[in-house]
């Protein structure tokens, strides 16, 4: 089987999780650590699809990164577009944060929805010079409007649809019935964030990956609890944020298991320094993420003999 493999980083401003999304949370400190781990994964051979946020192009430091990539890694990086609604113009001067609902993009008018987009494109493209083709909505806030606009604007590539998971509890949208497969929609390539389940039954989890509406409704019974309690079921992203190495591998041999050959690894930028994501308390807790990340890319390569590629490079006219 032939496998592939994106490397998306989610490239945004630093903020606290737990306190809400606020319009001043616009800082961009942690390049220092960006730069030089963008450069080991290259080094082992990664290509990264860098979906970078409003305030991150607006940064000193996000620029930094744009000019280090474009001197030294300009074939091994994809400049792409990320939507944090909350901190990208146009904005009211009045509203300094959003509700849950305001800060999933596919819940603003979509007039307000285009532009905000159309705001972010251009400004990458005044900065870096390149017209990204690959867009992450905020949140996995994807919505019946948004290929829309991004058929308008130029985009080719949507990585925003997060598989199996149900975001509705917050307002959000509800990819509980996606599997991971790549599909194309109104001309735009959707490959969606890579998730699993997983379970101590192989026959469980199988299942649950191949027929997501079949898990919804066990879960919806009491059966749940004895699927979570005795067969673990569980979900996880492929993520080196809250998984370790061999979580990483067991959600990548789950999913070939049931045919999936492109995967997506992602993590967002601000995990590479302590105390900035909820994921990273410690700066050990740093060293660890960076570890797996590092440690999956090679065993990517290594054991499943599988090829990293850009998001761009998965564009319907690419065949
Ligand atoms: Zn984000």
């Amino acid at each position: 089987m032939d496998v592939k493999l994106l490397v998306v980083i989610h490239a945004e401003e630093e903020f606290d999780w737990d306190q809400g999304f606020n319009a001043s949370n616009t800082a961009v400190t942690h390049h220092h650590a960006l730069i030089p781990f963008m450069g080991e994964l290259i080094e082992t051979g990664a290509k990264i699809t860098l979906a970078m946020d409003y305030p991150f192009i607006e940064s000193a430091g996000g620029r930094a990164v744009i000019a280090h990539c474009q001197k030294n890694e300009a074939e091994c990086v994809e400049f792409a577009a990320h939507l944090h609604p909350w901190v990208n113009p146009p904005r009211s001067a009045e509203e300094q944060s959003a509700t849950d609902f305001e800060s999933y993009p596919c819940n603003l008018a979509p007039e307000l929805e285009y532009e905000k987009i159309s705001r972010l494109t251009e400004r990458i493209h005044a900065v870096s010079g390149a017209s990204p083709v690959t867009y992450l909505a905020g949140r996995y806030g994807y919505g019946p409007f948004t290929s829309d606009h991004l058929r308008a604007l130029g985009y080719q590539v949507d990585l925003s649809i997060s598989a199996y998971c149900d975001f509705s509890h917050q307002q959000g949208p509800d990819f509980s019935e996606y599997t991971n497969a790549l599909f194309v929609e109104n001309a735009i390539r959707h490959i969606p964030h890579t998730s699993s389940w997983l379970s101590v039954s192989k026959r469980v989890e199988k299942k649950a990956n191949r027929c997501p509406a079949w898990c919804r409704t066990v879960k919806s019974k009491h059966v749940s609890r004895f699927l979570a309690k005795v067969l673990r079921l569980s979900r996880h992203r492929l993520s080196p944020e809250g998984n370790d190495l061999s979580q990483l591998q067991a959600i990548t041999q789950a999913q070939m298991a049931i045919g999936q050959d492109v995967f997506v690894l992602s993590f967002h930028s601000p995990s590479l320094v302590a105390g900035m994501t909820p994921y990273v308390p410690t700066i050990k807790d740093c060293e660890r993420l960076k570890n797996t990340t590092r440690c999956y890319i090679e065993w990517f390569q290594r054991e499943l003999n599988g090829e990293i590629v850009l998001a761009k490079d998965m564009a319907v006219t690419q065949g």
